[in-house]
């Protein structure tokens, strides 16, 4: 059994848990405390607020545990809010959260709750055919360091890219049917 996490902390984590529940072979984990941390084989950040999710990681005394896998190599995915904690920079905010990724993302970069949307896709990397996207006041990456593989752009800009040990993607497929890039993400570990 691979144990995959799904940082508990606020977000939408019933929803990835009940994805990788349809994966055989894959144990889903609800990670809250440090010493699960040592217990999984990858770890899925989930969207909602990140904000809220930085602090809460912090209170719960997970966040140095946390930081200290990713940099050894341990798998580790963010969807939308979980992309916004692992980037170096957020623009136009002095915060950084866990900032072990090579890339600086623009938050809620498509506008409001209302400007959220879903459109479908191709990402070779990732799958043969168009896969749906949905995005909820979601970021996108302005740059990428040198050893990020960019996995999708929208319009011109980042929205799926991977850096070794960890990959981030701008919308959320746990709001979906699709299993593409939990499939990705698996191979990865
Ligand atoms: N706007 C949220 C943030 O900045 C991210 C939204 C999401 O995860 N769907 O944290």
């Amino acid at each position: 059994m691979i144990r995959v996490g799904v940082l508990d902390m606020q977000g939408s984590v019933i929803e990835h848990v009940e994805m990788l529940q349809h994966i055989e072979g894959i144990q889903p984990i609800r990670v809250k405390y440090p010493n699960q941390i040592g217990e999984i084989d990858g770890l899925i950040l989930p969207g909602g607020e990140s904000t809220a999710i930085g602090k809460l990681i912090k209170d719960f005394g997970i966040y140095q545990s946390l930081k200290e896998r990713m940099i050894q190599g341990m798998p580790v995915w963010g969807t939308c809010a979980g992309m916004i904690l692992l980037a170096k920079k957020i623009i136009g905010e002095e915060t950084v959260h866990l900032g072990v990724m090579d890339i600086d993302v623009r938050r809620n970069a498509y506008g409001r709750q209302i400007d959220s949307f879903r459109i479908e896709k191709r990402i070779p990397m990732v799958s043969e055919n168009p896969i749906p996207l949905v995005f909820i006041r979601a970021p996108y990456i302005e740059r990428v360091g040198k050893t990020v593989e960019i996995l999708a752009e929208h319009e011109g800009k980042i929205i799926a890219a991977r850096q070794n040990n960890m990959l981030v993607t701008s919308f959320h497929p746990e709001l979906t049917e699709d299993m593409s890039f939990y499939r990705y993400f698996l191979q990865m570990i």
